[in-house]
């Protein structure tokens, strides 16, 4: 078998690849971009007939994915952890549904919140949609667990998660691959249960029965996953440790390869009962080692514990509740010798993040805060993107952040409270995710807000992947959402402009009503990339939108 040298999200595709898709979906999200970029880019590279677009949104990716299993191909379904949030509405009736051909969806955890949000911990919603999971270790187990995931979700008829975390996501290491011409379309020795519709249209007398059928097979993914390769027992000492995906490197790595403490390693879930028994019953102190929440921590001390044992992790104060976990950290909690060969380097000052010299949103916010000054206090609500940094000095133009399209709603919201005046800034991918939907209720009801679509012809902060929507036809879709036309702009937010810029955006901030203002500059990454290929007049992002003329001030 070839060996490559991958991502741990690279070895989740082309495991995927390799399961012979039909599909990849997913809307970008870090830690799991990588993941659909890799099937694009082998879908470009060799012509092979796998559907890769990115999606609206993670649950448009999700319906996507699902609809491609109905129809009798394998899908794959990706996104960061709170993009599960945005699809837990398919994710949860999937698991009803079920599924025809083999569904995957994995879900990238983030914990330290490198680039996110929030820590949660993905290994809730498996627990709460009764779905079998695999929490792969290494990138050769994220390889394999993949590719067991399909077959697993066609042999039981259910979606199958997989849950990584950065970690693993971006670190490289050699995997072991199946001979590339593996992928097929629909592998002879596999054959899918007919269509049932009937179990896919969920109406209360469908529903009670699927539910019982969920139920029924939950003896099934525990006894499966009590026998699993992936989940490994292994019976020594009095000390016991439990260990799952990740965590487990760091276990070997304080440990060394035959520790004198018993280990149960689990990739696996339903957490494997009967193995965890089996180390309990023959242990004392069981130290519990995961990365993310206290997830399995939780449901083995139960609400009283277990008389006579002691059980140890995040919860005890062992390991701390929050963060990435280290090899020093479980070498501490382990009480063994710490591992760390280099010393964190103490002579760099802290860089927080910040705009790239020359972005769009820097002017664009230049203009909002002086635009906004005289007329009052400005609340202003933001979003999800690059311009988010716009927090920071000198800028302190964001007051919230909360999740995908949030700024319209939160911003309507406040309008509704009388305050005055409301301006929120969201991007144009974000807009076409979540934001076009508060923007219709705001649209009907006038309300008293200023929205300003930095519109930068990309999705900048995930590594410039295609936008959705942008240029003229985001403006027509802004009409057709009901923004009325004379209280409806486009800026070019350039340092040349400012005066100009601020003077339409003041005059409708002033307006007591609903205003949307598009601020359309390529952001300049973009731009530079598509600098030979871009025509006169363009946006500049070489992307697929018929771009407004800009220049000036207009009302389109
Ligand atoms: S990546 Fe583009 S949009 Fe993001 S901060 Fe840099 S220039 Fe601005």
């Amino acid at each position: 078998m070839p060996t490559k040298l991958l991502l741990g999200d690279e070895a989740a595709a082309q495991a995927a690849i390799d399961a012979g898709i039909g599909g990849a979906f997913s809307y970008p999200g870090t830690p799991a971009t990588e993941i659909f970029e890799y099937v694009d880019a082998h879908r470009a590279r060799t012509g092979a007939a796998i559907s890769a677009l990115w999606s609206a949104n993670e649950k448009v990716a999700y319906e996507e994915a699902l609809g491609m299993s109905y129809a009798g191909r394998r899908a794959l379904v990706s996104m960061k952890h709170v993009g599960l949030n945005v699809a837990a509405d398919p994710f949860m009736s999937s698991a009803m549904t079920g599924v025809r051909a083999g569904l995957v969806l994995i879900v990238a955890d983030d914990p330290g919140m490198h680039s996110s949000q929030s820590e949660q911990d993905s290994r809730h919603y498996q627990e709460f949609a009764l779905l079998p999971m695999f929490e792969p270790g290494s990138q050769q187990a994220a390889y394999d667990l993949v590719l067991e995931a399909f077959d697993y979700s066609e042999a039981v008829g259910l979606p199958v998660m997989v849950r990584m975390v950065t970690r693993l996501c971006h670190s490289r290491a050699a995997v072991l691959v199946r001979d590339s011409g593996f992928e097929r379309p629909a592998p002879p020795d596999r054959v899918l249960a007919a269509p049932s519709t009937d179990d896919w249209v969920l109406v209360p007398t469908n529903s009670r029965r699927r539910y019982r059928h969920l139920l029924g097979v939950q003896e099934q993914l525990l006894r499966d996953s009590g026998s699993s390769r992936a989940n490994r027992l292994r019976l020594a000492g009095r000390r016991g440790i439990i260990a799952t995906g990740i965590a487990a490197n760091y276990v070997a790595e304080a440990l060394g390869e035959q520790p004198e403490h018993s280990t149960l390693f689990i990739q696996r879930y339903p957490a494997p009962v009967s193995l965890v028994r089996e180390l309990v019953d023959h242990c004392d102190d069981i130290v519990v080692v995961e990365e993310g929440a206290p997830f399995l921590e939780r449901r083995l001390g139960g609400l009283l514990g277990i008389p006579g044992k002691s059980v140890r992790g995040k919860l005890t104060g062992a390991l701390p509740i929050d963060g990435e976990l280290t090899p020093d950290l479980v070498a501490n909690a382990l009480g063994a010798a710490h591992v760390s060969a280099a010393q964190p380097v103490s002579d760099l000052a802290d860089r927080p993040p910040q705009l790239c010299k020359g972005c769009p949103h820097a002017d664009s916010f230049r203009a909002i805060i002086e635009a906004a000054a005289p007329v009052g206090e400005a609340l202003m609500m933001s979003d999800i993107g690059c311009y988010a940094l716009g927090v920071a000095p000198p800028f302190r133009a964001v007051h919230s952040c909360v999740d995908m399209g949030a700024s319209i709603a939160m911003a309507h919201g406040a309008s509704q409270a009388g305050a005055h005046p409301v301006i929120c800034t969201i991007g144009e991918s974000t807009f076409a995710h979540s934001g076009m939907t508060p923007l219709i209720g705001a649209a009907k009801s006038d309300a008293n807000m200023t929205v300003v679509i930095l519109d930068n012809a990309t999705v900048g902060m995930t590594g410039a992947q295609d936008t959705m929507v942008c240029g003229e036809p985001l403006l027509a879709l802004l009409r057709g959402l009901g923004v009325r036309p004379e209280h409806l702009h486009v800026i070019e937010p350039l340092p040349r402009r400012h005066a100009e810029n601020t003077a339409l955006i003041r005059r409708e901030i002033e307006h007591r009503g609903l205003s949307v203002i598009v601020a359309q500059r390529a952001c300049i990454h973009v731009k530079r990339r598509a600098k030979d290929t871009v025509q006169e007049g363009s946006c500049g992002a070489g992307c697929a939108c018929t771009p407004v003329t800009v220049g000036v001030a207009r009302t389109p």
